[in-house]
């Protein structure tokens, strides 16, 4: 059996009122790309988090790529440093890992044209549309070639023909870099598109409620979302949620 990216294990997280998340598991294998759907609260931004390393259990055990720039996050802001050009932002982690300047700067230059920013290099955040920005921010979350890309519901402030062309660049990039990808979103159509596996949670405290595996190739053919494997696993995928949050009501 090939050996888990990231690994959460009778995972808990309690706050001041009380349990948060869990107990949950969570396998991720090598390059697979999972979505995380449920209502809002029932603990999906936490499970990330913890993946993340920027929240500890208090129960249970993780796993994870922790070395530099093993694991990258891009959260729904894009949270470009305003005063840094898109090169500078998206070449920083890679000086952060010990990377002279000038190989990360071309680094930084390759992965930008890589996400249709090839002309806007040299513009600073505020120049760039809110695509372009969250473009930017994948670029940036790539460019150490993560084994685990996190993503928190990075589309959510797009419109939908932005998202929709989003979607298909990150499925694009993850079929040539392989990370495995953790996919939080609110949107069942776009977790049944973008993933291999839909994990449904429930909350109160939050909690896997179950997983769909969804067939089809990823990269998504043309017309995949009118196919009756998508509308399909749709429907299965929104039952679920429906049940789940029904019965934590
Ligand atoms: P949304 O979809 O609204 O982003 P979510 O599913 O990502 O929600 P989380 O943000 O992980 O849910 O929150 C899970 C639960 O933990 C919620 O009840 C939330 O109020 C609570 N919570 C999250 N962070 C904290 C914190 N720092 N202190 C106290 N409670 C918290």
């Amino acid at each position: 059996m090939t050996s888990s990216i990231a690994t959460l294990s009778g995972v808990g997280v309690d706050y001041a009122r009380g349990r948060a998340l869990g107990p949950i598991d969570l396998a991720l294998a090598p390059g697979e790309i999972v979505a995380l759907v449920g209502p809002s609260g029932c603990g999906k931004s936490t499970a990330l988090r913890l993946l993340a390393g920027l929240e500890t259990p208090t129960r249970g055990d993780v796993t994870r790529a922790a070395g530099k720039g093993e694991t990258s996050v891009v959260f729904q802001s894009p949270t470009l440093a305003p005063w840094l050009s898109a090169r500078d932002n998206v070449a920083l982690p890679l000086e952060l890992t010990g990377l002279a300047k000038k190989d990360a700067l071309a680094a930084a230059d390759e992965a930008l044209r890589k996400v249709g920013l090839g002309e806007a290099l040299s513009a600073r955040p505020a120049q760039l549309s809110g695509g372009m920005a969250m473009r930017a921010s994948l670029a940036r979350a790539l460019v150490t070639r993560p084994r685990l890309l996190l993503l928190d519901e990075p589309f959510a402030a797009l419109d939908e023909i932005t998202r929709r062309a989003l979607a298909d660049d990150v499925l694009a990039l993850a079929a040539e870099l392989s990370p495995a990808v953790v996919f939080v979103t609110h949107n069942v159509e776009e977790a049944v598109y973008m993933a291999r596996r839909v994990v449904v949670m429930t909350p109160g405290p939050g909690r896997i409620a179950g997983e769909i595996a969804i067939e089809g190739p990823l990269v998504r053919p043309p017309g995949f979302r009118a196919t009756e494997t998508f509308r399909a696993a749709a429907e299965t995928v929104s039952a679920l949620l429906a049940r789940a949050t029904e019965a934590a009501a």
